[in-house]
């Protein structure tokens, strides 16, 4: 069994031959890379597992882009700043679209909106809050009036404040009404698509989605693909029970919120990747919080390993350190 380090070593090297993207049905790569990758994992593409464009070989002119996931299920890639995907899920259904997370801004979203029309004609129905934060839902103002939105009570707690302290010129949509229970199901025609609460996460309200026949997880910023644990607004421990629920799902494929979507093979290694990552860092601070240290010097001291090179790492460990604290400190209710 090659070990995860050697294969993103080698994949690394063969970065330059593997064509960029290579990440669904359809997916080619040069006969090195085939070859290659074959030796070391079957029937695989290899790609450089990092959610940074630049690294992974996959030019920014390809953004936006529609990731086939399954008959009438997309992933959208756009690129934010600074530089790394946000993901939303796109369902076609019989009358109409279900979208899950929108993008950064109005522009952003106009041109997903744009996109969608051009594998279907039918009109967006449904919107689910998976994450309430700015880059998914500060676009929301150009989605059409009368349609229906899902979002969890903490979700929709947090929009209102956030509308409430917003700027005139800056318009948050506040969906009518929440959940009320922890599971919706919404048939779309094509399909049933199960919108589940988990547990909380990275925010306080985060919501996935599940194609049961498709065995699809769509986890929006429960899932950040090789992007450094973002804390502003998690609640760390429970965020890792949380992953934990989604891995004893019956899935084959998850999506994660931002990064880029992975085959389903390596989307199941990179989720679990990612929940190692919430417990190491949770596990680093713990140790600086035993030894008594204020939290700015914990900031100095904390040793990340491998995670210093995950994506916006500089800018979320001191962040996470802060949250952390504030979870051993009895302060995250
Ligand atoms: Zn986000």
């Amino acid at each position: 069994m090659i070990s995860p380090r050697t294969f993103h070593r080698l994949a690394l090297a063969l970065s330059a031959t593997v064509v960029a993207g290579a990440c669904h049905r359809g997916a080619t790569a040069t006969a090195t890379a085939t070859a290659t990758a074959t030796a070391t994992a079957p029937a695989r593409v290899a790609v450089v597992r990092t959610a940074d464009p630049a690294k992974r070989g996959v030019p920014l002119s390809a953004f936006p882009r529609l990731v086939p996931l399954a008959d009438h299920v997309y992933g959208y890639e756009e690129i934010r700043q600074p530089g790394f995907t946000t993901v939303s899920l796109i369902v076609v259904g019989t009358n109409g679209v279900l979208v899950v997370d929108g993008q950064g801004s109005s522009a952003a979203t106009k041109t997903m909106l744009d996109r969608i029309k051009t594998i279907t004609p039918l009109p967006l129905k449904w919107y689910v809050v998976g994450s309430d934060h700015g880059d998914h839902t500060a676009g929301n103002d150009v989605l059409p009036t009368g349609i229906t939105y899902v979002v969890h009570k903490n979700s929709l707690a947090q929009l209102k404040r956030d509308s409430a302290a917003a700027p005139a010129t800056r318009r948050v949509i506040v969906p009518p009404v929440a959940m009320t229970s922890d599971v919706e199901t919404i048939d779309v025609g094509t399909m049933k698509v199960e919108v589940r609460f988990l547990g909380r996460a990275h925010t306080g309200g985060d919501l996935v989605a599940y194609l049961p026949k498709q065995r699809i997880l769509f986890m929006s910023e429960v899932y950040l693909n090789r992007v450094f644990p973002a804390m502003r607004s998690a609640y760390p421990t429970e965020w890792m029970q949380t992953v934990d629920k989604a891995l004893a799902m019956n899935v084959t494929h998850f999506i994660p919120g931002h990064g880029f979507i992975e085959d389903p093979a390596t989307s199941r290694e990179e989720l679990v990747a990612f929940r190692e990552s919430l417990r190491a860092v949770i596990a680093e601070v713990t140790r600086l919080h035993a030894k008594g240290l204020s939290v700015d010097d914990a900031i100095k001291q904390a040793q990340w390993g491998d995670y210093a090179s995950w994506f916006i790492a500089d800018q979320q460990a001191p962040v996470a350190v802060r949250k952390v604290y504030d979870e051993l400190n009895g302060k995250l209710k």
